[in-house]
């Protein structure tokens, strides 16, 4: 099953895109949870991480180098951001693509609620 992301992915909806090769994307959220927030995903459909496989190793490391090259771009290596995969619904999974959220630009609480 297709989701918002695939549309994404497809052109067919807009979205501020932070970053685009021939396997992964990076967008900024829609709803903000900090003054940078965006999300990696791969352009691959994985519904979530129960589902990622073996042959998905490299994939999944790819979206780090990502993550922290666009986190240094935009200003929050050094304070620091978090990194999020949630997984269904205790892990608060909306969108059934998985993505990996960056958060950063403010200090973040812990153990989150
Ligand atoms: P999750 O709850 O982990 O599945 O996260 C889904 C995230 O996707 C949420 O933070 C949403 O704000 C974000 N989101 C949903 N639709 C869009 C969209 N069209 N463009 C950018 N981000 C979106």
């Amino acid at each position: 099953m297709s989701t918002i992301f695939s549309k994404i992915i497809n052109k067919e909806i807009h979205a501020d895109i932070l970053f685009e090769n021939d396997k992964i994307l990076a967008f900024r959220d829609i709803s903000p949870q900090a003054p940078v927030h965006f999300l990696v995903i791969p352009k691959k459909e994985i519904r979530t991480i129960n589902d990622i496989n073996e042959e998905d190793k490299s994939l999944i490391g790819e979206l780090f180098i990502v993550a922290k090259e666009i986190a240094k771009k935009e200003g929050i290596s050094e304070k620091g951001y978090r990194t999020i995969f949630n997984c269904n619904e205790h892990g608060g999974q909306t969108v059934y693509h998985i993505h990996l959220h960056v958060l950063g630009g403010r200090q973040l609480e812990w153990p989150p609620g």
